[in-house]
Order: structure tokens, then sequence, then C-alpha cells
């Protein structure tokens, strides 16, 4: 049988919180107990929110935690060309169309539904609107005269398509702390036409979590119940582009006093405050395990 491998997949957009201290470890525990290897991987795609000292802030607090993984190091943003060749494979089968709407126009044309239905807009499971499908009939040449022309567009994937390729229901296993596996039907119809490719970079977290993973050849994914949903999208987009499916372990959240999950961007429960103020790093294994 082959080694497991395992993947901490921190974005460097803050400092690391006691959320990122129970996935890094649960990882590092995992691959303990089924001797597999761990991946540390720096989901660096947003080049607007990361930052380098975030990634050296992750490093310091991870060395710290006692976390050992595998060099080098994989960063996304060295990447983006194989996304890009990813999401032409998908665009040259049909399976994604260019989107041109501003926030605001989307805004507007789900403000504009609701009122002539007077029912509320669906969402997906993130909370967004569902696309409303502004773009998906636009003419081919029209669109590719304006993506000629240098307007900024997206590419969404047109889900009805992507699903009759896909050809029937998709599965994947689900394991928990004993490693006992259960097969989950995966939902990637409740995201819509979800934009694989943003507006500001050549790729998006869906697609290049799932290009890294199938390169990296993890095998199990260890990571927090916020992103239990987006997994249908991934195995959608794994069946679609004829990579190997991983097991998954979602696990819970660590939630503030007021029951909020721990935000990066609010500096919650920082690991280096934590560690300035004299918290041992045992304390926090104890406490986030
Ligand atoms: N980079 C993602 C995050 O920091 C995690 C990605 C994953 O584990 O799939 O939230």
């Amino acid at each position: 049988m082959s080694v497991p491998v395992f993947r901490f997949a921190p974005s460097p957009n803050g400092r690391l919180h006691l959320g990122h201290a129970r996935s890094a470890l649960l990882n590092a525990d995992f691959a303990a107990r089924f001797s597999g290897r761990l991946l540390l991987r720096i989901e660096d795609i947003d080049l607007a929110r990361c930052r380098p000292a975030y990634v050296a802030g992750i490093l310091e607090d991870l060395t710290w935690l006692g976390l050992r993984w595998e060099e080098p190091v994989r960063r996304q943003s060295e990447h983006f060309d194989l996304y890009r060749a990813a999401a032409a494979t998908l665009k040259a089968e049909g399976l994604l169309y260019p989107c041109f709407c501003s926030r605001k126009a989307l805004a507007e044309a789900v403000a504009r539904r609701e009122e002539e239905t007077c029912a509320p807009w669906p969402r997906d499971p993130d909370g967004a609107p569902a696309y409303p499908g502004t773009c998906k009939g636009l003419d081919a040449a029209e669109a590719e005269r304006r993506i000629a022309a240098g307007e900024p567009h997206a590419l969404r994937i047109d889900m009805e398509a992507a699903l009759k390729r896909a050809g029937g229901a998709l599965f994947y296993e689900r394991f928990d702390r004993d490693g006992n596996a259960e097969r989950v039907e995966a939902q990637p119809a409740r995201w819509g036409d979800a934009v694989i490719v943003r507006k500001d970079i050549p790729t998006s977290y869906h697609l290049s979590v799932v290009v890294d993973d199938a390169l990296q050849e993890v095998s199990h994914v260890v990571r927090g119940k916020d992103l239990e949903a987006a997994t249908d999208l991934h195995v959608l987009l794994q069946r679609l582009l004829g990579l190997p499916t991983p097991l998954y372990h979602h696990h819970d959240l660590i939630l503030d006093p007021m029951g909020d999950k721990l935000a990066k961007s609010r500096g919650s429960g920082a690991l280096a405050d934590l560690r300035a103020r004299g918290v041992s790093a045992e304390a926090v294994r104890l406490l986030v395990l």
C-alpha cells in the first residue's frame, strides 16, 4: 500500500490562530498514526491579501508548535501556469464561460429578481447569492471580442453542463479520528455556476487546491468544517479533470466566546499573541486537540 500523504495548507493573509493550530496538529497526528508524510503548502494565490511577513509568521508558529514537514514547501503563487492550463482544459470542453459582471451588477440583478418573485433568491453554501446567469447566454463571438479588448472577466462553471459531463452521482469518503471511512454524496449543484477562475488572478481556491492535491499525491485532506461544503465542488472538478479524489476529514471549528468563527483578520486567538503571553505550545496542543 502507498504511504498516506497529508498536508496543511494555510493562506498567508494573517497570523495563524487556534483554529489553524487544530488543523495543523490534527494533520501531524494523523500522519504519525498512519505512518504518513506531512506536507506544508502555502496557498498564496490572493496576491492582494498575502504578505511575505505572514509566510514567515506561519513558519515560526508551526515550528513553535513542534510541527515538522517535508521540504520544499509548495507555494501556489509559483504555479499559476499550471492552474491556467487546468482552466483551459475545462474551457476547451465548454464547461467554463466568461462572466463580466461586477459585484454591484450582480447584487442589483439579484435584488431585481427578489423583487419580481417576492421570494429570497437562492444562496450558495457560503451564503452568497447563486449566480443569476446574466453572462451565461452571451454570444460566444461577443464574449471573445470583450476578452480581446481586455475587459476583466471571471470564468464560471456551467454547472448543468458539468454535471452532465460528470455523468451521475459523485461520492467521496469521509474519515473520522479512528480512521473509519463513510461514503458521502457530493452536492455540487448547490453551488450553482461558481467562479473557477477569478477576475483578478488566473485561478481560484477551488481550482488550485484540486490541482495541487492531485499533483502532490495528497491522499488525506484534513481541514476545518468551514470548507466541508466546498468539497462538493472539489470532487466535481476532480472528476472533470480526471484527478483522484482524496479522503476527507473536516474538523470542528474553534469558536470565540461569542460563538463566532476565529478570524485572522480580527487577530483572534493568534498563536503569536499566546506565545508572547507565555502560553506553552503544549498548552495549545491540549486546548485544540
Ligand atoms: N488555504 C485554505 C485556508 O487557509 C485551506 C485550504 C484547504 O485546506 O483545503 O483556509
